[in-house]
């Protein structure tokens, strides 16, 4: 089975994956990170946050690669974006070459409040995180919302909104634990 957990930069994403991993018998795998390593290898990029600045085709490209990697791989997380906010506009994490080659089971997103996320990233000194505002902030999440909903469609597969509230990652990681035991039932 494969499985999608994705959530806007700061949501708190990686905090709860890794207390996620510890619970449960799938490989999380990053999305971002395979790109990077392959950008990164043609020269393309120096950090991961220089990918969704790149030309929207290669962008595509080196999407639909990684996708076909992933496609061999079983008892996944991939842990990925369901749009990202690219210069030229919102980007498609999952366009439908890539929801046909993965194949996903469930889609998980992850929210928190905009405050709190602006927060968080303000505190993280390790990404080049995008200076939005608390509306941008809003309506990435709402467009997050408008892409799984359609992902669901085109593939059958469910949707899970995990709230991520402040102070307590546990909470939410344990909600997504729980909802992977049911679904292997
Ligand atoms: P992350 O560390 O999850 O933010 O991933 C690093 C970067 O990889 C993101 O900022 C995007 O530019 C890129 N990326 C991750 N997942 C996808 C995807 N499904 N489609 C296109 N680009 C992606
Ligand atoms: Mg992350």
């Amino acid at each position: 089975m494969r499985v999608v957990i994705s959530g806007i930069p700061g949501v708190g994403k990686s905090t709860i994956l890794d207390s996620v991993s510890k619970k449960v018998d799938y490989k999380i795998i990053n999305f971002g990170s395979l790109m990077f390593d392959i950008a990164k290898k043609e020269g393309l990029v120096n950090s991961r946050d220089d990918i969704r600045k790149l030309n929207i085709e290669l962008q595509k490209n080196i999407q639909k690669f990684t996708s076909n990697v992933l496609g061999k791989m079983d008892n996944i997380i991939i842990d990925t974006h369901m749009s990202i906010k690219s210069p030229y506009g919102y980007l498609p994490g999952l366009p439908e070459w890539v929801l046909n080659e993965l194949n996903v089971s469930s889609f998980f997103l992850i929210e928190s409040k905009p405050d709190e996320i602006r927060e968080r990233r303000k505190n993280d000194e390790t990404r080049l995180r995008d200076d939005d505002t608390l509306d941008d902030i809003k309506e990435h999440q709402e467009i997050n919302r408008y892409y799984a909903a359609a992902y669901s469609i085109y593939s059958g597969a469910t949707v899970n909104f995990i709230d991520n509230p402040e102070g307590n990652p546990e909470i939410a990681a344990d909600n997504i634990v729980m909802r992977l035991n049911h679904a292997t039932k």
